[in-house]
Parts: C-alpha cells; sequence; structure tokens
C-alpha cells in the first residue's frame, strides 16, 4: 500500500507541549499528538472503493493486512505523528469549553491527484478530550456514519466521506437510552476521509482562551489551503473567509432541506469550516414531513435542531464564528452585514430549491404562494417527502382534470384523504397543473430534471436499523446492499423498488428508528 502522505496541519499549526495522554485541559495549541488505542482482533466489514481511489489506493491495496491494520489503529506508519484536534463548541446553545476530538484520531493527510485529504479514525481509543468517556465507537452508530456519510455524498451533498468500516474485536459497554441498562457493544472502527476536519469550535476555543496568535495562524493556515480564491491580506481576508464559509453552510443545509436530513446535533463542534456535513450522530430522515421533527431524543423537549429550524441553526452558529472570527477583524460592521445577507438568502434559496423539486424553472411570481398552500396541504395528514416528490414528476401537464387520488401512495393513510382534506389537496394540484402551462419544458423533460434533485432512494432511519440488526448477528448482506443502492439515488434501479416505500408501521416509535440518542 502505497500512499503519498504530507502533514500540513501538524507541520504549520503549533502542537500541545504535553505527549501523555492524559485528560486534561490545552491551551496555545491546535492539536495534541496521540496514538491510536491497539484492537484486540480487528475485521474489515467493508470499504468505500470511491473514496478508496480518491486517496490512491486499489481495491488490491485495501485486502491486505498493511490496509487493515493501518485503518483499525493497529500500525502508525514511521513518518506520521497522529493527533486529536483541539475545539470547544456551543452545544444545545451553551457555550460547552473544550471539546476536541475525543474519540477521533487523525492519522496523516494524503495527496492524490492535485487533492489533499486528511485521513482519520472515529473511534479509537481516548485522547486528551476525551473527557470521562471512553474515545470509542459501537457498531450500530459507525453503520450509520459510514452509509449515511456516502450516501449524502452520492446525492450531490458536500460531506465528510467514509472510506472503511472495521470491527475491533473489543466489547464496547453503552448504554442506548441513558436509562440505566448498559450493555456491551461490538466496538467498530470508521475511518472517515475530508479535505479537513477543521470546526467552528476550533475557531472558538482559541477566541475563548485569548488566545488571538494562534486563532490567526489557525485562520490563516484554513484560508492557505481551503480557500484558495482569497487573495487579500490582513482583515479584508478574514471577512472574505467569513462570507465564504456563510455561503458554503447555507448550500450546505439547502441541501439537507431538500433531501430531509435532520442533523440531529447541529452544535458549533459539529459545523464543519468547509461547509461539509459532519459528525453522523442522532440523525435522521424525514419520513412523514414535519418540520417539527427531530430524531435526537436528547433534544425531544425543545426540539432546538428539529427539521424545519436547521437554517435558522446555521445563521446562529455563523454568528458564533463570527464572535471568534472578530479579534482578527475589529469590526462588527461586516460580519453583521454578511449574516444579515444570510437571513434573506436563506429564504432566496429555500424557494429555488423548493420550485426546482416542483418542477418550476420558469419564473413566477406566485410560486410563493404556491409553495406555502403546499407546506399547510403536507401536514394535514400524514404524507411522505419523498415518495411525494418523486412521484409528483409523473404528472401530466396537459390532463386538467387529474385527481389528487394519483398521489395516494405518498399517504401514510390513504383513507384520511377525504373531505376537507381532499379538496385542499384538489385545489392545490389543480392551481400546480395550471403553473405547469407556463413551463416550457415537455412533461418528459421536467420529469427527468425532476428526478435528479428529488431522490428515489434515501437511507429511511428503519433501512438502517434494519442493517445494523443484521450486522450485528454477523450479517452485511444489507448493508452492502445499501452501499450499492445508495451510490445512485437518483436512479430508478428497479431491483431496490422494495426500498421505496413508506416507513412501516413496526418502525414508527422504535429506537433507532425514529428515536436516537447521542450514546454512540
Ligand atoms: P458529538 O456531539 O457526538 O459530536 O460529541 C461531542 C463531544 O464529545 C466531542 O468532543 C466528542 O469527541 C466527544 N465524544 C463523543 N463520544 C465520545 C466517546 N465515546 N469518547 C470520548 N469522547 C466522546
Ligand atoms: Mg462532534
Amino acid at each position: 500500500m502505497k500512499l503519498n502522505i504530507q502533514n500540513t496541519f501538524t507541520e504549520e499549526l503549533p502542537s500541545d507541549l504535553i505527549k501523555e495522554n492524559t485528560r486534561r485541559q490545552v491551551k496555545k495549541a491546535c492539536f495534541s499528538y496521540v496514538s491510536p488505542k491497539k484492537t484486540s482482533n480487528p475485521s474489515l466489514i467493508h470499504v468505500s472503493e470511491d473514496v478508496l481511489h480518491k486517496i490512491g489506493l486499489t481495491a488490491l491495496d485495501s485486502s491486505s493486512k498493511d490496509f487493515l491494520s493501518v485503518f483499525s489503529g493497529n500500525n502508525v506508519y514511521k513518518n506520521t505523528t497522529p493527533y486529536a484536534m483541539c475545539y470547544g463548541g456551543h452545544q444545545f446553545g451553551n457555550w460547552a469549553g473544550q471539546l476536541g476530538d475525543g474519540r477521533a484520531i487523525n492519522l496523516f493527510e494524503v495527496l492524490h491527484q492535485k487533492n489533499r485529504w486528511a485521513i482519520q479514525l472515529k473511534g479509537a481509543g481516548k485522547t486528551p478530550y476525551s473527557r470521562t468517556a471512553d474515545g470509542l465507537a459501537v457498531l450500530r452508530s459507525s453503520i450509520r456514519e459510514y452509509l449515511c456519510s456516502e450516501a449524502m455524498f452520492h446525492l450531490g451533498i458536500p460531506t465528510t466521506r467514509a472510506l472503511s468500516l472495521c470491527l475491533s474485536g473489543d466489547q464496547v459497554l453503552r448504554d442506548i437510552l441513558y436509562n440505566g441498562n448498559p450493555a456491551y457493544e461490538q466496538g467498530a472502527i470508521v475511518t472517515r476521509v475530508a479535505q479537513s476536519f477543521i470546526r467552528f469550535g476550533n475557531f472558538e476555543i482559541l477566541a475563548s482562551q485569548g488566545d488571538i496568535k494562534t486563532l490567526q495562524l489557525l485562520t490563516d493556515y484554513t484560508i492557505k489551503h481551503f480557500f484558495p480564491t482569497i487573495t487579500e491580506k490582513g482583515k479584508g481576508a478574514y471577512v472574505d473567509f467569513f462570507k465564504q464559509v456563510t455561503q458554503l453552510s447555507l448550500e450546505m443545509v439547502t441541501h439537507w432541506q431538500r433531501v430531509g436530513f435532520v442533523h440531529g446535533v447541529m452544535n458549533t463542534d459539529n459545523m464543519s469550516i468547509l461547509g461539509l456535513t459532519i459528525d453522523y450522530g442522532p440523525y435522521g430522515w424525514l419520513e412523514d414531513y414535519d418540520p417539527g421533527w427531530t430524531p435526537n431524543t436528547t433534544d425531544r423537549q425543545h426540539k432546538r435542531y428539529r427539521f424545519g429550524n436547521q437554517p435558522k441553526v446555521v445563521q446562529w452558529n455563523l454568528f458564533k464564528l463570527a464572535n471568534a472570527l472578530y479579534p482578527l477583524i475589529e469590526e462588527a460592521e461586516p460580519l453583521e452585514t454578511i449574516l444579515e445577507e444570510y437571513s434573506s438568502n436563506v429564504e432566496i434559496r429555500k424557494l429555488e430549491m423548493i420550485r426546482s423539486k416542483l418542477g418550476l424553472f420558469e419564473l413566477d411570481e406566485d410560486d410563493f404562494s404556491l409553495i406555502e398552500d403546499l407546506e399547510n396541504n403536507m401536514q394535514l395528514i400524514e404524507i411522505d417527502y419523498i415518495i411525494f416528490y418523486r412521484i409528483l414528476s409523473q404528472i401530466n401537464s396537459s390532463n386538467t382534470s387529474t385527481l389528487v387520488k394519483v398521489l395516494l401512495e405518498a399517504f401514510y393513510n390513504p383513507n384520511e384523504l377525504i373531505n376537507e382534506v381532499e379538496e385542499k389537496w384538489q385545489n392545490w394540484l389543480n392551481k400546480y397543473i395550471e403553473r405547469l402551462q407556463k413551463e416550457k419544458n415537455s412533461d418528459i423533460e421536467r420529469k427527468e430534471k425532476m428526478n435528479t434533485i428529488n431522490p428515489k432512494y434515501v437511507l429511511r432511519n428503519y433501512m438502517a436499523q434494519l442493517a445494523i440488526e443484521d450486522a450485528e448477528k454477523g450479517d452485511y448482506e444489507l448493508l452492502n446492499e445499501f452501499h450499492t443502492m445508495l451510490q445512485q439515488p437518483y436512479a430508478e434501479q428497479p431491483e431496490y423498488q422494495k426500498w421505496f416505500a413508506k416507513r412501516p408501521n413496526w418502525a414508527r416509535n422504535k429506537v433507532g428508528c425514529s428515536m436516537l440518542s447521542c450514546s454512540s
């Protein structure tokens, strides 16, 4: 196995001077050196070929002993110095102080075809940032991260990637529901890959410590490597940097709303500075359309991170990032202007995004009210977010007497589509078909376009759970199947038709399906 290894993060940024792996508050540093924990009996469950090729490896490499020992943490290459990043964060609206990579260990960076990739093991043991926890991850949460991050990539959504999934061979104790019933589960390690894993929280921790020197080093480093279009120097560069992070974050969250992804823990330590979806914990996928839904039981009371609130939370998080960058700029106004622009841009992008989901590509002033009516209707009785938009593309625009029954498949309880509910839906459909007359695309063209925007297959909550239950018994067939299927989420793939289906009833209130905690 030959990798073109280069380490810019550790070479260009200050390290923690203490080398022992003890829990501590780290100052004047961006990271601490730490080695992964040795695993007792690692085995490889899955490899993402696409990611393998991105870092310059082949399928043959992935079946080597070397691959398994490096990506399970058992072998550290001689010329590399694994490390955990130091970051802080606002969790559920409150400053939480130092957090850091408590169970992620960065191995090295790989340069391949002019692209730089940071390679990180998640679940590879304690670090100086582990606080009271064990630094490990269990199979269930690792499968969720592994499958979902790859699914997001293939949906065209900026995300960290997953190279491989291993069992460590060790047992890990977890209390899934935090209700005093801990049990042993199989330990696992996901190798994550991204241009960088730097988060908003990396900047926040330095600002909170008043360490402006290191804050500036980290910001300069981030701009130099990841924001090549910023050519200005000094304050102007930092303002431009904040603006670009704002744009990237807006793009990310607009994509989430498009496909019905609910992150679940949008704390500032889980916000990538590159606008990547990062840290797949208690995330979920909208099944019936409900803007108030969150899969995260820890957030059950306030639902801060509910689906409909995600764009606002991004803005709140950006505000915290702006505060952290302020010492480099010393002027609030340009930052405030960017944050204000976000408020209007979020509405503009939402409108554009939903119009595209509806196959509306010509401009029409009435679209706003068409969308408003739709969103209201979608909350009258349960309707599946994915199925609705996918079958909507089949509407015949010349048949003005189409009955709303053509959408029946999308409703969870089709027999509730009666009386006023039916009337409201019928009115909406009539308006929609009338609106389609203004489009230049033919029905076939519109359908083709819509089907590149509205996915057919996503990792529904119960599907991940089914793959997990099988995997826990040593059967990885479903995991393989989903990994393959989710590489083409917009394609018809009739062989997988059975996964284009509403959530089954048994999954409605099941742990792991609609209820998840952070106990990963
Ligand atoms: P999260 O909200 O899951 O992204 O995690 C918040 C913080 O807790 C981060 O600093 C994580 O590194 C840390 N953390 C989560 N799980 C563990 C674990 N099992 N061991 C050590 N640290 C953890
Ligand atoms: Mg995190």
